[in-house]
């Protein structure tokens, strides 16, 4: 496989790019070799500089849950590129967005734009924080919230210990407010909550985690946030940034039936376009200015053509719904399919997911946490990735994410995939 282009890009884009890439995965840091540099994307196809096509299980990191380049999403988009890039003004399609955004998400009854999922989870922070009049917040090891300061936070050794930055130029003031519990532990949520009293102003999650491989939570475990949160009139935040609009309509809240009071989301709501939202219960959003005390604005927030895009998509979804049980029907042939072959070729590893997020761990043991996943063998996936890229299936570049499937993927390409691992198992 030629590669010449990609990599004479990679070389001139670390002159000026740190790193030579916008977002640290895109590098390949943890899989070596060369990132391919994208020239276009088709349905499930992606194409790099050199010209070389692969089936894409990235889908841009989520949102492109119908495929790429729908063409009534693009329609979509240049239709309303022919009236303007931005006015920095009210418009009517942010009003149609957002009364979808309510009439879909059974907890949300006021919501705000954004550009982006950090923009609505720290919009989100400061609303929880200001409805409570309380400062810390609680999180989840490897559950990833964008990189807003205060949740580029691990907790120390201990639970007790206040929160150790895991990022350079983050104050110990941030650090010590975000407080980090191990994913799918009640209990050390209960003490978290015994040891601060009075002073959590939220508990955030991905109720799927997808940012340590895909991590489900256990039975109970959102109900039992849920009951926590308003024993102790705090807010509970679902960071729905991924599995909004992926798990269905309604996002994991209405998967799993539980309500959150605040939710974020981005991705899969602007199909690909910069766009994120929050939103929740009417007397938190309340809070928002010019309503309210708790400041948050963007220039380009509701941008008419990221709307569009977005819009267009979720009118794709609502009007066809059966796309989701197709999601979950691909989603289920390929983990079946991974399990029966790490079981025929005695290789050690976990195939978790809902839906349409999956992942195969090579771990010998099912993974509820983040401690857990870490003891992944990512030597051996960064093998699977390159065998997999040569013979033109792009998986994501970490052990650490998702295989995103789309609507555009066929149970051959599924098929593909398992045939393609099913060799790579042969050379171990
Ligand atoms: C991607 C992601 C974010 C951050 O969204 P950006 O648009 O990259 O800022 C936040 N939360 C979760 C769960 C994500 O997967």
């Amino acid at each position: 496989m030629d590669t010449s282009r990609s990599q004479a890009l990679f070389l001139r884009a670390q002159k000026h790019i740190p790193g030579g890439v916008n977002s640290p995965v895109r590098a390949f840091g943890s899989v070596g070799g060369t990132p391919r540099f994208i020239q276009k994307a088709q349905g499930v196809s992606v194409t790099d500089a050199d010209g070389n096509s692969y089936t894409d299980y990235i889908g841009s990191w989520g949102p492109m849950l119908l495929g790429h380049n729908h063409p009534v999403i693009r329609e979509a988009v240049i239709r309303a590129a022919q009236d303007g890039l931005s006015f920095g003004a009210a418009t009517g399609r942010e009003c149609q967005m957002a009364e979808k955004l309510c009439a879909l998400v059974p907890s949300v009854e006021m919501v705000r734009l954004v550009n982006s999922g950090t923009e609505a989870v720290m919009s989100a922070l400061r609303a929880a924080r200001g409805y409570t009049g309380r400062d810390k917040i609680i999180k989840f090891a490897g559950c990833y919230h964008g990189h807003c300061d205060a949740m580029l936070v691990q907790a120390g050794s201990g639970l007790m210990t206040a929160g150790i930055p895991s990022s350079a130029g983050i104050t110990q003031g941030c650090a010590q407010d975000t407080l980090t519990a191990p994913y799918n532990d009640l209990n050390a949520v209960r003490q978290i909550w015994e040891q601060n009293p009075g002073q959590i102003a939220a508990v955030i999650l991905e109720p799927v985690a997808a940012n340590m491989g895909v991590v489900p939570p256990k039975p109970g475990f959102l109900a039992g946030l849920r009951e926590l949160c308003t024993q102790h009139g705090a807010l509970l935040i679902f960071d729905e940034v991924i599995t909004g609009f992926r798990l269905g309509l309604g996002g994991a809240q209405e998967y799993y039936g539980v309500k959150p009071d605040l939710t974020c989301f981005g991705k899969v709501i602007g199909a690909g376009m910069p766009v994120g939202a929050y939103g929740g219960r009417r007397e938190v959003m309340e809070q928002i200015a010019p309503l309210g005390p708790v400041y948050q604005a963007g220039t380009l927030s509701g941008n008419p053509i990221a709307v569009a895009a977005g819009l267009a998509q979720l009118d794709i979804l609502e009007r066809d719904p059966s796309l989701y049980l197709t999601l979950e029907q691909r989603g289920r042939q390929l983990r079946e399919g991974l399990r029966a072959l790490l079981q025929t070729y005695s290789t050690p590893g976990a195939v978790q997911g809902e839906g349409s997020l999956s992942c195969l761990f090579f771990h010998p043991a099912p993974v509820s946490d983040y401690e857990t996943a870490k003891q992944s063998d990512t030597a051996r996936y960064a093998r699977y990735f390159h065998y997999l890229l040569e013979h033109g299936i792009y998986l994501a570049p970490s052990q650490f994410e998702a295989i995103f499937l789309s609507a555009a993927h066929t149970p051959e390409h599924i098929d593909e995939l398992l045939s393609r691992t099913e060799e790579f198992f042969r050379t171990l």
